[in-house]
């Protein structure tokens, strides 16, 4: 038997280069029992990504097949070039055993959970992870270093229409020291799931 009180559905997002995967990844090293949704995604693989474990690989007409039998929560299609989708049987499952379930997507994907959800019967929370200062995710951003001032000034670009939508968010946690952050989304989720 499954209890129907569980916590709610936790949507993470941030501007690129918080560091959301960082503090994500230190509160599942302290607490492996978070499950993390796998999205399906028309993107190539990158090296070292693996099939089923970072995304379900698969071609433009498998997803959109998937997406016409209604097998996924939220579609959506970032930088116009894939597709991306968050499949909802798992996503369910684990709620009805009271495993706290994140998805971590980009802030459209948040909104169509929110709208969503009430057909769904889910209760959403979502949490916004904030860099300390926009000057601060600007350094973080173009230390990477990897980038042309074109596409550094494209992402800083999109970072700050991704921060002005900070207040939609149910929680905000600020990214300063990624520890302190890590602890405060367990927090949230504790409290969320009784655990
Ligand atoms: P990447 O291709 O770098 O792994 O991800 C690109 C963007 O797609 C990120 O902002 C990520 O959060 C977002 N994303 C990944 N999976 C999903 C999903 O299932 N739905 C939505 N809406 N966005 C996703």
């Amino acid at each position: 038997m499954t209890d129907s009180r569980h916590g709610r559905l936790i949507v993470l997002c941030g501007p690129a280069g918080v560091g959301k995967g960082t503090v994500l990844g230190r509160v599942r090293e302290q607490h492996p029992q978070i499950w993390l949704s796998v999205s399906a995604t028309t993107r190539k693989p990158r090296p070292g990504e693996v099939d089923g474990v970072n995304y379900f690989f698969m071609t433009e007409q498998e997803f959109l097949a998937k997406e016409d039998a209604g097998e996924f929560l939220e579609t959506a299609d970032v930088f116009g070039l894939a597709h991306y989708g968050t499949p909802v049987k798992p996503v369910v499952e684990h709620l009805e055993q009271n495993i706290p379930v994140i998805l971590e997507i980009d802030i459209q994907g948040a909104r169509s959970v929110k709208q969503r959800a009430g057909e769904l019967g889910l209760d959403v929370m979502t949490v916004f992870i904030a860099p300390p200062s926009f000057e601060e995710l600007e350094r973080r951003l173009v230390g990477r270093g990897t980038e042309t001032p074109e596409q550094q000034a494209k992402r800083l670009e999109t970072a700050k229409i991704e921060l002005a939508a900070e207040p939609e968010f149910d929680k905000v946690i600020v990214n300063n020291v990624v520890d302190d952050a890590a602890n405060e989304l367990w927090n949230l989720i504790a409290t969320e799931f009784n655990l």
